[in-house]
This record gives structure tokens, C-alpha cells and sequence, in this order.
């Protein structure tokens, strides 16, 4: 353990900090995304079960003393949780947490933008997957496009810059789109990530064949517009990013092809409570049961230490190895544990 002035910095086996959290705030969502959640039917969190806002800014508070500095809101869909701007200023009065952002499917968008803004959000990227409304309803099996593109121009007029828009590929489904969404990445000044297809969650009908892989996305886009150069940067973000000859940046996420565990300073916690510390781990901790049952600061702090130090997790790289490769988790199993979904520990 490193003290510093403001807190004491943990790391892992591999020597990863503690530097990221993903915050799942509602499992539920208002669309039904085919990679996502394809079943009709879901076991949903209990609501008792549900961290409050002060549960919620207790623990990001113990979390940021320990190097927590990033902080992504997440689902589910963020936005259906009430009040959600409340949340946010209360993470925003924390001095520690430098980055605080949220991933959201855009439908609720332009009806909290400005006050998301307001409440002190820094970032937003939207998860936009196909720039046509007919593909977006048999996509998300709901007809909400419109409501996401009003949602990403609203994002611009409230004041927020860096928008980002989250399209994950899939062959046959969306990889034509690939040219289309940079140019439309253009139109509303926001930076485009390609993500590879995984196998995690409820991402049940995955096979390796529907996975556009980071090189094809480079070599399609060389095609159209010309040599494309990698912009070096030091980062831990999952995402490498390059530059169009006009200067366009765009992102690529290759967790599938190209894994990135070796510097992964992300993880999880749920909307009740439970910590994950690599998106494809099986088991969580519990932070919500010894949070309620009145355990000291000290403690939950020496307890998430304490867990990060012993992270092992390389979950992406892992699946990588394996020879055969089919959806990670079965149906039954999803059904048993809400918590293996991903729109339960936030994608
Ligand atoms: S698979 Fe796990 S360890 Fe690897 S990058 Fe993803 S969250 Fe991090």
C-alpha cells in the first residue's frame, strides 16, 4: 500500500491500481438488445435489495480513498433510475473522483441531459448501435431511434463535450454501418468505438464468426478513406483510438481479438451491491450486507483492499486461450443468478 495525501493507493497481483469503477444503478432497461438481453423474460434484482443514493455515495467515497478516480454511471439503463441527478452531485462533490461519466442507450436522454449537466456529469457516451430505425427496432426490439438521436443532439446542447457512441459490431447484422456511423460520429462531433462482439452475460447467441474483429474494422475503413494512423497515448482505457487522414478520431474496443486485461483498472459494482472485479468473474463480494449491518469504514475499506490485492482476474485473455469458444454462460445459469447478466454488473 502507497499512502498519499488523500488516500492510500492499492494494487493488485499484476500490479493494476484500483482506478476505475463501473457503477451499475438499476438493472433494468428499456430496450432488449439482442447481444444483451435476448429472452422475453428476466429475473430482475430485488428492490429492497437496491443501494440508496447514500449507500451508493458511502461506498464510492471509501472506494475513492483507496484510488478509485474514475467513475461510470451504468445499468442497465442509468437514466431509469429516479432521480439519477441527485446521485450525481452528490459523487460530484467528491474532490477525488476526477472522471465522472455515463453510458447510456440515449432513449431518456434529452428529457435529462440539461439537468444531468447541471448536477455536475462530466461525460456521457451513448450506446448507438445502427443509424437505421427500422434495423434499431429488430436490433433492440423496441422503436425508440428517434428518441436516441434526440437524445445525443440534446447531450450537445446542454453543454457536455467528448460524447462518445458505442456501436458493438456484429457480422451480418450491423457491420455494414461501419462508414456510415464515422460520418455521422462527424456530424454530431462525437468520437465513435467500434466494440468487438463478446461472450459475456446474456450474450447467449454469441459465436466467433459474428465477431468483427479490430484488424477487419481497420483494413474496411483503410479501404474507404485511406491510410489510418494509431494515436500513441498511455492509457488504460479499453479503447485504442486512431486518426482518419482528415483527422477524424475514432475508437476500437478489441476485447475479444485483442484483450487488454494486462492493464485493466476496471470494476464493477451492482445495483445492490455486489463488487466484480473483471466482467467475465463468476463471484462478486458483498459489500451491501456488512455496509447495512453497520460495519466501520475502517472496515469495508480494509475489506476492498484487501479483495483488489488479491485480483487475479484476466478474464477476456482467459477466454482467448480456450480452443472452442461458444456463449460463456448458459441460460439456466443466468436464470439462477441474475448478477452473470450484464446488464445487471453494467457491460
Ligand atoms: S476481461 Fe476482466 S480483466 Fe480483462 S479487461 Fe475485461 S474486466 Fe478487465
Amino acid at each position: 500500500m502507497l499512502d498519499t495525501a488523500h488516500r492510500t493507493l492499492v494494487a493488485d497481483t499484476f500490479d493494476r491500481p484500483l482506478r476505475n469503477l463501473r457503477l451499475s444503478v438499476t438493472d433494468r432497461c428499456n430496450l432488449r438488445c439482442q447481444y444483451c438481453m435476448p429472452e422475453e423474460e428476466y429475473v430482475w434484482l430485488p428492490r429492497e435489495d437496491l443501494l440508496t443514493f447514500e449507500e451508493i455515495r458511502e461506498l464510492v467515497n471509501i472506494f475513492s480513498e483507496l484510488g478509485i478516480e474514475k467513475v461510470r454511471l451504468t445499468g442497465g439503463e442509468p437514466l431509469l433510475r429516479k432521480d439519477l441527478p441527485t446521485l450525481v452531485s452528490m459523487l460530484a462533490d467528491n474532490h477525488l473522483i476526477a472522471d465522472l461519466a455515463m453510458t447510456t442507450n440515449g432513449v431518456l436522454l434529452s428529457e435529462q441531459a440539461q439537468a444531468l449537466y447541471a448536477a455536475g456529469l462530466h461525460r456521457v457516451t451513448v450506446s448507438l448501435d445502427t443509424l437505421r430505425p427500422e434495423r434499431f427496432k429488430r436490433l433492440a426490439r423496441r422503436d425508440s431511434h428517434a428518441k436516441v438521436l434526440n437524445g445525443i443532439r440534446a447531450v450537445q446542447r446542454a453543454g457536455f463535450t467528448d460524447l462518445k457512441l458505442d456501436t458493438v459490431l456484429i457480422r451480418g447484422t450491423n457491420d455494414d454501418e461501419l462508414i456510415d456511423l464515422i460520418e455521422y460520429g462527424k456530424h454530431v462531433k462525437a468520437e465513435v468505438r467500434f466494440i468487438e462482439y463478446m461472450d459475456v452475460g446474456g450474450a447467449t447467441q454469441w459465436s466467433i464468426d459474428k465477431v468483427v474483429s479490430r484488424a477487419e474494422i481497420v483494413q474496411r475503413l483503410e479501404q474507404h478513406y485511406g491510410e489510418i494512423q494509431p494515436i500513441r497515448e498511455i492509457s488504460s482505457a479499453p479503447a485504442e483510438r486512431f486518426l482518419l487522414p482528415d483527422g477524424t478520431a475514432f475508437g476500437i474496443i478489441a476485447s475479444t481479438t485483442t484483450p487488454f486485461c494486462r492493464t485493466c483498472d476496471r470494476s464493477r459494482l451492482t445495483a445492490d451491491g455486489m463488487w466484480y472485479l473483471c466482467l467475465y468473474a463468476q463471484r462478486g463480494t458483498d459489500l451491501r450486507t456488512p455496509l447495512r449491518a453497520g460495519a466501520a469504514r475502517q472496515e469495508l475499506k480494509a475489506l476492498i483492499a484487501s479483495t483488489w490485492q488479491h485480483r487475479q482476474d484476466r478474464g477476456a485473455e482467459k477466454r482467448q486461450e480456450l480452443r472452442v469458444r461458444g456463449a460463456l454462460i448458459q441460460l439456466e445459469e443466468l436464470r439462477e443468478d441474475p448478477h452473470l447478466e450484464m446488464h445487471t454488473r453494467g457491460g
